[in-house]
């Protein structure tokens, strides 16, 4: 099969690798879509957060790509929740299933993350992170993280599934029952924008999208933000609690990773309330610990699409109640990799949500 590998840092090259095999409680899938992520690009010109053997993916046959769908092509042994055919889309995480964070279900906090070699291996795999991802024409999957696709959805549109998946889970984290509460998200990016159609789907009233991005912005409008805020324009926390009497709201999904974004964030929610913080910033940042303490703020980090987020998701598509494919911009060949991935770093053409496909 073809499959992209990782180099020296930045360096991709596509060859030819045999066909993975399933082994047991895994499938193979024939890979029909896969989406490229920012945190690709990190992996890709950083390494980090992908971890191979204990150490930076560099030079280890290592395939790079996380948010892609497919068909089912081989079941590995005793699998029979699946058959062959059938439309999935993958979650990233498949925790070891033995540690206590997996044992809660909050397998994308596995504890032994990237612990899947020689003497120390424990089961652990992230597509594209600790095991190859979907840059490639197949892949293995444990059926722990295949979620089918709806009907009518197609293969670039399934492939935000865990996108999709990701933003409910910020949402649970913030306290799931959201129905009739205020929520600002910040930053328009492709996990805000799900978050501003999950949080409506699940009727959280009104829904406050900010950016720096009108076009970004008009999209969140699209996908059923209330409001939406233009950050270089005005005061954001300000223009904020405008919107809502001047209380502030009961929560905030940050998904920004603006050097400023937690300070304005514990600012825009009232006393008591909570802050989901969902983008990877980049640098450390100081942050107003006494205002956090004096208004009995909540601030919780996530990691990936935790607690069978992702079925949910889905469930949500297979309704009808959010439709995320605005978010979908551009598609490229596998064999277009390069050209693809200079999209999605670059913006170009108004680019979001860039896929390949195989
Ligand atoms: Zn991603
Ligand atoms: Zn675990």
């Amino acid at each position: 099969m073809k499959a992209w590998v990782l180099g020296d840092p930045g360096q991709l090259t596509l060859t030819d690798t045999p066909v993975p095999r399933p082994g047991p409680a895994e499938v193979l899938v024939r890979i029909d879509a896969c989406a490229i992520c920012a945190t690709d690009l990190d992996v890709i010109s950083h390494g980090a957060p992908a971890t191979i053997e204990g150490g930076l993916p560099f030079n280890k046959n290592f395939t790079p790509g996380h948010e892609y769908m497919g068909t089912i092509a081989a079941l590995g042994p005793t699998v029979d929740e699946y058959t062959v055919g059938e439309r999935v889309a993958v979650e990233i995480h498949a925790g070891c299933g033995r540690c206590e964070r997996c044992r809660q279900g909050m397998y994308t906090s596995c504890l032994n993350y990237g612990r899947n070699y020689g003497e120390v291996n424990k089961g652990h795999r992230a597509n594209g992170f600790t095991t190859n991802g979907g840059f490639a024409q197949y892949a293995v999957n444990h059926i722990n993280t295949l979620v089918r696709v709806p009907e009518g959805i197609s293969d670039e549109v399934a492939t935000l599934i865990v996108t999709a998946g990701t933003a409910m889970y910020g949402l649970d984290v913030l306290g799931g029952l959201i129905a009739g509460q205020a929520l600002v998200v910040t930053g328009a990016g492709p996990i805000g924008l799900l978050a501003v159609a999950v949080a409506k789907a699940l009727g959280a009233n009104p829904v406050i999208l900010t950016d720096i991005r009108d076009d970004r912005l008009a999209i969140g409008k699209q996908l059923g933000a209330d409001f939406s805020i233009n950050a270089s324009l005005e005061p954001v926390v300000d223009a904020v609690r405008r919107l809502n009497g001047g209380r502030g709201v009961h929560y905030v999904f940050e998904a920004s990773g603006a050097p400023n974004a937690v300070n304005e964030a514990i600012r825009m929610v009232s006393r008591g309330g909570r802050v989901c913080l969902g983008a990877f910033a980049h640098k450390p940042a100081l942050v107003d610990v006494e205002y956090i303490v004096t208004n009995n703020i909540y601030l919780f980090g996530i990691r990936g699409e935790g607690q069978s987020a992702v079925r949910r998701a889905a469930s949500l598509l297979a309704q009808g109640k959010i439709d995320p494919s605005p978010v979908h911009t551009h598609t490229f060949s596998l064999a277009e990799l390069p050209e693809a991935l200079r999209y999605a770093r670059d913006r170009v053409d108004g680019a979001i949500k860039v896929v390949v496909r195989p």
